[in-house]
């Protein structure tokens, strides 16, 4: 083969690969986003250049069984999920809950599914995420960006137990609630992901090595398919107030994405 013919063949490779490639970007945007987009006519413009090329090999969307679904049954809706939920053994935390604290909000494609760490005392007692001090804000800081609870957003944690003395979930802990995180999110299908705070951006962004200022502020891609950014936990920026400007960064970074309107701004 001539040096001319053996670039030829490299260079429909490599449209090959880059249709297969911006098709599957489409699926994924038409999939997660609901949204028209024209069908490229990447083909043609490769055909007027090179002449008809071989159909390249399909690239396989990469789609790792999401991890650990364990013992749960897959068959089960979001009701028979909590139900099985609110009986859990699967961990310590069992034993000194008062109640579990599922989740609550929008439960069919929300905008945004937001993933705190654990729930707290009044958490605890009233079954509910994100109803003390820290749920005050974090209902605050949604509003800012048009997500409410009644309507766009889901709210839950990564253990739906909470820890005794309000320490971090141990990682045995978190492994045996992320089943339930994680079949939450499939069946819920939320347009995107909020995570608050180091243990639920490094259970979902599966990035355990990073700090909170690594993580923030860019997005990540659950399972490969749901945009997720992650910012500092309400209870942080409750300590500390020079974390409210990374914060709004952040959310307002996600209301772009989402066109969700911003306070203070046009939309
Ligand atoms: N902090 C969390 O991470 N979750 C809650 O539900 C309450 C406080």
């Amino acid at each position: 083969m001539s040096m001319q013919e053996d670039r030829k063949k490299a260079l429909e490779g490599a449209l090959g690969k880059t249709e297969n490639l911006i098709n599957m970007f489409e699926r994924t945007v038409r999939k997660n986003w609901d949204l028209e987009i024209p069908q490229s006519d990447f083909s043609q413009t490769a055909e007027k250049i090179l002449g008809k090329a071989e159909p390249a090999a399909e690239i396989k969307e990469e789609k790792p069984a999401p991890a650990g679904h364990g013992d749960i049954r897959q068959s089960l809706d979001l009701a028979g999920l909590a139900k099985d939920c609110s009986s859990c053994t699967r961990c310590r935390l069992a034993s000194t809950r008062t109640n579990t604290v599922f989740g609550e909000g929008c439960e069919i494609r929300p905008d945004v599914l937001v993933v705190g760490e654990g729930p707290g005392e009044t958490e605890d007692k009233t079954g509910l995420p994100f109803v003390g001090r820290a749920g005050e804000l974090l209902t605050k800081m949604l509003a800012a960006i048009s997500l409410y609870r009644e309507s766009n957003c889901y709210i839950t944690n990564t253990v739906k137990c909470r820890p005794p003395e309000n320490r971090d979930p141990f990682a045995d802990e978190k492994e045996a609630c992320g089943l339930y995180v994680r079949q939450q999110i499939a069946l819920i299908r939320p347009k995107a992901i909020l995570c608050l705070g180091k243990g639920a951006s490094c259970m979902l962004t599966g990035e355990d090595e990073s700090s909170m200022g690594q993580l923030r502020g860019r997005f990540f891609f659950y399972d490969n398919s749901i945009p997720l950014i992650c910012t500092y936990h309400p209870a942080a920026v409750l300590r500390n107030a020079e974390l409210k400007r990374p914060v709004w960064e952040d959310l307002k970074k996600l209301a772009r994405f989402l066109n969700l309107g911003i306070a203070g701004e046009r939309k």
